[in-house]
Parts: structure tokens; C-alpha cells; sequence
């Protein structure tokens, strides 16, 4: 027995010496001390054993298992650790290869002249207010001095949701409804989305977005829309910027103006940019119609206010001088990457 013992040991420690893997370590585990392996196999032919062998041999059994177990140990530590530093020599970085960079994105044109607008805007004291862009036919139209068989409505044609439910044609209503809270002063402006049932082509879109502002106060003056404007024509353009304003009509402002700035390509000398002219229009503004105040709730005999209106898609289609709208919504990233 005792042979059969040392010839198992030498055998199994033989097999460890000369495996080269983890898995294979396993099954020799499995082979000699498993359920089924050699060692157990003797346990079980102990019925054999004489019976005053038989504590001799259940030891030498014992501390054969208790050997193998720790030579197995030893060997499996040995090659994890082997393992672990051919990891490590497979994951060395080497440090002069280039930087894989991430995809940064970047603001839209829109966002940059509309980040713009309010910039100078704010600074000048005004808050920027939103709106609902589904509106009541009451606050586009009637309330701005359009009632119903009014001309301009026409001009406007919009998208109806019901009969006075409509998606609102321009940001003037987020102008009533902030009329309508009674809180005087104001100083403010209304950025958003707007539509028009219009055709798409290189200058119209049935969406696109405008800024409107509006100062309601004590003694305004079509002197302070003027010095506004100026200003804020400088910031935008340029210091030698000089505004002009030409007589128009709005329904909702009275006296009404549509605003042209030097061409900043030629100074005002002409240029293909401002088709030989000069000038550029930007804006249409006035001073707010008395009946518009009167239907916020505002006594156009204490307080008088001026109102103005950009296209925001104008503002960037100027400062970068792309000559097609539709480039601004189109998402090609070869345009947009190049502001
Ligand atoms: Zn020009």
C-alpha cells in the first residue's frame, strides 16, 4: 500500500512539474484528489487494509493529500502571477502615440448670434423672457392691433391648430402677455421659434426665429428706440456702424420704422454684399400703438413704449455672410463645423 501511495505522489507531482496551464492544473487536481481521483479511489479500498493497518495508511493518505494540495497551490500562484505580468506587458502604453481625441461639438450659428444678441441686450439692462410657441389667435393677432379682417393676417398666413388656436407667426405675443401681468416698467426681450406657412427657398422657411423687444415706461421716446438701436448696431457690427431708419407701417406700432445698418463689408461705400447700396436692412421697430397698450391694460396717456423685431436666421445669415438660409437647418456638419 505504501508503494502504491508514493508511486500516486510521485506520479501526480510529476504531472504538476510538467503542466503549462491553469486548466490543465485543474485536471490533475480533479485526476488524484477529486471525488473520483486516485487518492479517494485508495480511501475506498481501505476495506482491504487489515484493520490494525488501517489508521497508518488513512494517515499517510491525509498527508499525501495535504502535500499535493500544497504543491498544487504553489504552481497554480506561480503561474497567476506569471499571467499578471504578461498582462501588464501587453498593456503598456507607450506614450508617444497620438491622443485619440473626442468628438467635441459646438454651438450652431443660430445659438452664437442669438448668445450675441442677448449678450448686448442684457447689458443694456433687458431680461429675456419665452413663450409658448402654440398660441391663441388673441395674442398673435388681436391683441397686436390685427383684428380679424386686418390685412397683415394675411401677410402672416400661419398654421391653425383650431379655429383660434394657431402656431404663433412671430415672439410679439410673449410681448402682450407680459403687458398683461401689470408689472411696469419693461424692459425686454422675446426670443423664439416662429412660423409662416411659407415655401422654402434661400430666404424663407415656415420655421425660423426672431428676437422682439420691448420698453414700456414713463416718457420713452422715439429718441430712446433710436439710441437703442444705434447701439445696439455698433456692438453687433462695429464701432463706425451707422443706422438709418425708413418710414413703414406695422399694424401694432405708430410711428413705425425699418431699420438699415452700414454695410460692414464696404463701410457704405457699396459692395456686391449689400447689392451696390450700402446699406443692409436689419429690423423693423416703432413706437407701441396706444390701442395695443390700452388692450394690456396700460394707460397709453401715462406710459408710451417702442417695440423692435429681428430675424435671428438674418443676424447669422450677416455675420457670416452664408448666402442660403437653408444651410442653417440642413445639420451637414462639413457647414456647421466651420463656425
Ligand atoms: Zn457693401
Amino acid at each position: 500500500m505504501k508503494e502504491k501511495l508514493k508511486a500516486i505522489i510521485d506520479e501526480a507531482l510529476k504531472q504538476m512539474e510538467a503542466s503549462e496551464s491553469l486548466d490543465k492544473l485543474n485536471e490533475i487536481r480533479v485526476a488524484y484528489l477529486g471525488k473520483k481521483g486516485e487518492l479517494t479511489n485508495v480511501l475506498k479500498s481501505m476495506k482491504d487494509v487489515a484493520p490494525e493497518d488501517r489508521p497508518v495508511v488513512g494517515q499517510m493518505v491525509n498527508e499525501a493529500r495535504t502535500a499535493l494540495e500544497e504543491k498544487l497551490d504553489t504552481i497554480r500562484t506561480a503561474f497567476e502571477k506569471r499571467l499578471r505580468e504578461e498582462q501588464i506587458a501587453k498593456e503598456t502604453i507607450d506614450v508617444t502615440l497620438p491622443a485619440k481625441k473626442p468628438m467635441m461639438g459646438h454651438r450652431h450659428p443660430n445659438t452664437i448670434a442669438l448668445e450675441e444678441v442677448e449678450r448686448i441686450f442684457v447689458g443694456m439692462g433687458y431680461e429675456v423672457v419665452e413663450g409658448p410657441e402654440i398660441e391663441y389667435d388673441y395674442y398673435n393677432f388681436e391683441a397686436l392691433n390685427i383684428p380679424a379682417n386686418h390685412p397683415a393676417k394675411d401677410e402672416q398666413d400661419t398654421f391653425y391648430i383650431t379655429g383660434n388656436i394657431l402656431l404663433r407667426t412671430q415672439t410679439s405675443p410673449v410681448q402682450v402677455r407680459e403687458m398683461e401681468k401689470g408689472k411696469l416698467p419693461i424692459r425686454m426681450i422675446a426670443p423664439g421659434r416662429v412660423f409662416r406657412s411659407d415655401e422654402v427657398d434661400a430666404t424663407h422657411s415656415p420655421s425660423f426665429h426672431q428676437i422682439e423687444g420691448l420698453v414700456i415706461d414713463k416718457n420713452i421716446t422715439f429718441a430712446d428706440l433710436k439710441g437703442t438701436l444705434a447701439e445696439f448696431a455698433k456692438q453687433l457690427f462695429g464701432e463706425d456702424t451707422k443706422v438709418k431708419f425708413r418710414p413703414h407701417h406695422f399694424p401694432f406700432t405708430e410711428p413705425s420704422a425699418e431699420v438699415d445698418v452700414t454695410c460692414f463689408k464696404c463701410g457704405g461705400k457699396g459692395c456686391r454684399f449689400c447689392k451696390g447700396s450700402g446699406w443692409i436692412e436689419i429690423l423693423g421697430c416703432g413706437m407701441v400703438h396706444p390701442n395695443v397698450l390700452r388692450m394690456s391694460g396700460i394707460d397709453p396717456n401715462e406710459y408710451s413704449g417702442f417695440a423692435f423685431g429681428v430675424g435671428l436666421e438674418r443676424i447669422a445669415l450677416l455675420k457670416y455672410e452664408i448666402d442660403d438660409m437653408r444651410l442653417l437647418y440642413e445639420n451637414d456638419t462639413r457647414f456647421l463645423k466651420q463656425f
